[in-house]
Parts: structure tokens; C-alpha cells; sequence
């Protein structure tokens, strides 16, 4: 088990700090809806810097890839992320001067900020809304109603059954 690393921002980002890792997917609990498992994991790297205004930032890359959730036959959708961002720190200052920040994505900042939220963030706007295999390419097995042992639903379906003759 591995602690969930906190930053200081303001301070990361001033000091020119970098920090590399990965996450188990099975700790993005806002991820979980659109998940068909939570095998595997991801790797960030999270560098701070300024920009060419001197504003301090966050550079972030996020890769690796996720098992979603097929929205039409409920199967297992391999997605690979590779995604950059690059974060703009808002402190009381910066937010005065959001007017011309728009375009940014930016995060307060904070002397606990938390890496892996700041990572799920990014795959949460990564991922589309509604998940599918290509045309033609969905999991024929759960799409046929004769395999149940391939659709966790009918397990569902089953373990509830049983539970409700043993009561
Ligand atoms: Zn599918």
C-alpha cells in the first residue's frame, strides 16, 4: 500500500519540484460508475514551473489505460490515456485576475493538494460520456442471452436468487 502523496502547490511549483508514480485505478472512487474493472493502474508525472507570465503552474502528464464500461454490451472496453495538462495555480491573486484565464484549467492552490484526486480529475475529462466498442466489435457473448456466466449481471441476478430462497 502505497500513501496517497500530498503536495504543498505554491510551494512545488516555485521550487521547480517534480514527482513521478502511478495509481491503482481501483483508488478512483469517482471513476468507479464508468469502470468494468479496476485492473491495472496509471502512471503521472507532475512537474511545477511558471509560465511565460510567471505564474506558477503545474505541469501534468497522466498514461496508461483503463477497463471501461461498454455502455452497449456491458463488456470490457480497453482505453488508453495519454493525457497533458497544464495547470494553472489560482491563489487569491491569480483569481483577480481570472478574466483572462478562460482557455486554462486551473486548481486552487493548497499545502495539501492531493495528487491522485488532481490525476482523476484529468481522466474524469479524458474519458467520453457514454463508452462503446467501434461498430461491430461488441462482446457477442453478452450481447446472446444463452451465455450467463459472461455477464456479471445474471451472476448478480443469481446470488440474489439464491439468497432470497435461502430466506
Ligand atoms: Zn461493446
Amino acid at each position: 500500500m502505497s500513501a496517497r502523496p500530498l503536495i504543498d502547490s505554491l510551494e512545488f511549483a516555485s521550487a521547480g519540484e517534480q514527482l513521478t508514480g502511478s495509481v491503482p485505478v481501483s483508488e478512483f472512487a469517482r471513476l468507479s460508475d464508468s469502470l468494468h474493472d479496476a485492473d491495472g493502474g496509471l502512471q503521472f508525472e507532475i512537474r511545477g514551473g511558471r509560465d511565460s507570465r510567471q505564474r506558477l503552474r503545474l505541469h501534468m502528464t497522466v498514461t496508461g489505460s483503463i477497463d471501461l464500461l461498454c455502455q452497449r454490451c456491458l463488456g470490457k472496453l480497453i482505453y488508453p490515456l495519454a493525457v497533458k495538462t497544464n495547470l494553472l495555480l489560482l491563489t487569491n491573486g491569480a483569481e483577480a485576475d481570472a478574466g483572462g484565464i478562460d482557455d486554462l484549467d486551473g486548481v486552487p492552490a493548497t499545502a495539501q493538494t492531493d495528487v491522485w484526486s488532481l490525476v482523476e480529475d484529468e481522466v474524469l475529462l479524458a474519458i467520453p460520456l457514454a463508452p462503446r466498442h467501434a461498430e461491430g466489435q461488441c462482446s457477442p457473448a453478452v450481447k446472446g442471452s444463452g451465455d450467463s456466466a459472461a455477464s456479471p449481471f445474471a451472476a448478480l441476478a443469481k446470488l440474489a436468487h439464491e439468497r432470497s430462497i435461502k430466506n
